[in-house]
């Protein structure tokens, strides 16, 4: 403990900050370039629908390789482009790429639904709603194939400005959803006052329930209340058979993890046997 606290601490903590800062500034940089060249790809993770075993909707994930940086995960380089307004970009290219996907699976004679992933700053900066119509009609296919998908602080930040867009997107056909519920800021109050089609329950609360009973009740009573408010529910990180089990007891109605898909290429996703339920 002594040894932390002197100067070498100090030091230290600089250097951690410095290369923090630089690692911002270089993610930047490349970003800038990203945007500018399109070098991003769509990953497409499979959602299951528990009742019938359907398999046909899947969440787009933004992928970035970059030839200095190597793979920049989401997490990472998103929180950046938002503080830097590249989200913009970034989020068209994502809008566009995944509506063109839905028309290349519509016309394969394998429809898909895509939900696309959209930023609280995205949404508060109002393009949201004119970008999707724009690309639905450039591809000309049917709203229903698209659903978007925000977090919780996107919704806090404005919430009449946020509900008035997602009214507008419901009103076109796109289904809303609720992502990573019970992190954040996060009330079930919320689920009333949002337009929403979909609550997804966070994968934090998922992950004990074959092992917790408490857990397992938490979120049976979480999928009540949803149910009782008209939504449907998804669970997120399912990564065990027993989780599904404790799942399709609980009346879920969606489930999403690595046990049933991970994220992958539109060629890994065709060439992937379809997740059995039994
Ligand atoms: P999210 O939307 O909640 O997506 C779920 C994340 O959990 C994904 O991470 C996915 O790969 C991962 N995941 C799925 N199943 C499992 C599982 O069973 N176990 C574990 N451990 N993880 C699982 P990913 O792709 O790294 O994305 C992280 C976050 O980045 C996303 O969380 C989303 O908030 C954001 N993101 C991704 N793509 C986009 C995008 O196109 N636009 C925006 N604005 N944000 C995006
Ligand atoms: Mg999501
Ligand atoms: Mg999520
Ligand atoms: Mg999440």
């Amino acid at each position: 403990e002594a040894k932390n606290s002197g100067k070498g601490r100090v030091v230290w903590l600089e250097r951690r900050e410095t290369s923090r800062f630089a690692r911002h500034a270089h993610i930047r940089r490349r970003l800038q370039l990203a945007v500018e060249n399109s070098s991003f790809r769509l990953h497409y993770q499979t959602q299951l629908e528990l009742s019938t075993g359907n398999s046909s909707s899947v969440e787009a994930l933004l992928r970035w390789q970059d030839e200095e940086l190597g793979d920049v995960p989401p997490a990472e380089f998103i929180p950046i482009a938002e503080s830097v307004r590249l989200i913009h970009d970034i989020g068209r290219w994502v809008i566009n790429e995944a509506c063109g996907q839905a028309r290349l699976w519509l016309d394969a004679g394998t429809p898909r639904t895509i939900s696309i992933n959209v930023s609280p700053i995205q949404l508060a900066a109002d393009n949201v709603v004119a970008d999707l119509t724009a690309a639905l009609q450039a591809q000309a296919i049917p709203a229903s194939l698209i659903r978007v998908e925000i977090t919780e602080s996107s919704a806090i930040a404005d919430l009449p400005k946020a509900s008035r867009q997602l009214r507008q997107l419901q009103a076109i056909g796109i289904r809303v959803d609720l992502d990573d519920f019970g992190t954040g800021y996060s009330s079930i109050s919320m689920l009333r006052s949002l337009p929403l089609n979909t609550v997804k329950i966070d994968k934090s609360f998922i992950d004990d329930i074959d092992r917790s009973h408490h857990e397992a009740s938490f979120v049976g009573g979480l999928i009540r209340a949803a149910h009782a408010l008209g939504l449907k529910v998804t669970a997120e990180g399912v990564e065990r058979r027993e989780q599904l089990q404790v799942l399709r007891e609980l009346g879920c109605d969606t489930a999403q993890g690595y046990l049933i898909a991970k994220p992958r290429t539109v060629t890994d996703l065709s060439a992937a046997p379809a997740f059995s339920l039994n």
